[in-house]
């Protein structure tokens, strides 16, 4: 079994109303999906998150290296692609490019064997899992506090445990919602913040200082992901939960924030970590520092 052919499909959808987290603004909805083609007919499919464009660019990097490789030799693929560009990329699209590869060469893995992936990385603990909702981005000309509270009371409704909103644009406004949000979905749900890394350390501190009474679960990206020390300084300063990782692209980019205990929740996300090869590694590393890890989705 070799592969033959490697292609990307841009999906592109634009949005009836841009929305915005704190610190990107959607006017359109855009995701790079990775199919690679192997000789004997079997097509694997893999997904990359971040820009769609710059994604496919990097995966056709990639392809030529991948052509004629044994599809199933998925750790040493990992590595010998991750090579090509170590030098100068080491985190970013070099990874988030890799990681729909990844994901493809396992479920091709998965399709040969006839086993889903989670037999073939040693097996679930579970069925099924309990899900929360994402939402409440900004939105232009709608009073930001009525939204929240009408659109995560509307998720309770459908019946998610839990809902996580957007943050990190303005600390009084932002206190509002949280506290508008906990008023929509009652007392029993659980309630999750996100700032898209919108605060200062200062803003952050007041914000979870402050926003403590409203039963947070975690406080998402306060800072920008860059500043270890200053998650550090947030977990510190604070006491609702510290969680990040959607942004921390590797085993590599994860260990520092692990290790000093920058976070209480690591959030590595499939599609960004480095695929599936990828996330086992950085599981094993949240096992080893004793971090819960909540994989993140977009
Ligand atoms: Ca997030």
């Amino acid at each position: 079994m070799k592969i033959e052919k490697i292609h990307t499909h841009l999906l592109d959808h634009k949005l009836d109303q841009a929305f915005e987290s704190a610190s990107m603004r959607f006017e359109r909805r855009q995701h790079c999906l990775v199919e690679v083609v192997c000789d004997d007919g079997t097509v694997g499919w893999g997904e990359c998150l971040g820009p769609a464009k710059a994604n496919a660019a990097v995966v056709d990097i990639y392809a030529a290296a991948l052509i004629g490789q044994n599809p199933l030799e998925t750790e040493k693929l990992w590595l010998e692609l991750y090579n090509r560009l170590r030098d100068q990329g080491q985190r970013g699209l070099t990874v988030t490019a890799l990681s729909g590869i990844d994901i493809a060469l396992w479920d091709i893995k998965g399709k040969h064997y006839g086993a889903p992936v989670s037999e073939l990385l040693g097996g679930r603990f579970r069925d099924s899992v309990r899900a929360y909702a994402t939402g409440s981005f900004r939105r232009d000309g709608i009073d930001r506090v009525q939204d929240v509270a009408d659109e995560v009371a509307g998720y309770a409704r459908e019946g998610f445990h839990g809902v996580k909103i957007k943050i990190g644009f303005d600390v009084e406004e932002d206190l509002r919602s949280i506290a508008a949000a906990r008023e929509a979905i009652g007392p029993e749900r659980r309630l999750m913040i996100d700032a898209n890394h919108g605060y200062d350390l200062l803003e952050a501190l007041e914000v979870g200082k402050r926003a403590e009474q409203y039963r947070i679960d975690w406080f998402e990206e306060p800072v920008l992901p860059e500043q270890i020390a200053t998650y550090r300084a947030v977990r510190d300063g604070q006491p609702i939960p510290v969680a990040s990782g959607e942004n921390w692209h590797g085993r590599y980019a994860m260990l520092e924030p692990l290790s000093s205990r920058a976070v209480d929740i690591a959030q590595p996300d499939l599609c960004a970590v480095g695929g599936f090869s990828e996330i086992m590694k950085v599981i094993a590393l949240c096992e080893t520092w004793a971090v819960r890890c909540i994989p993140h989705v977009w």
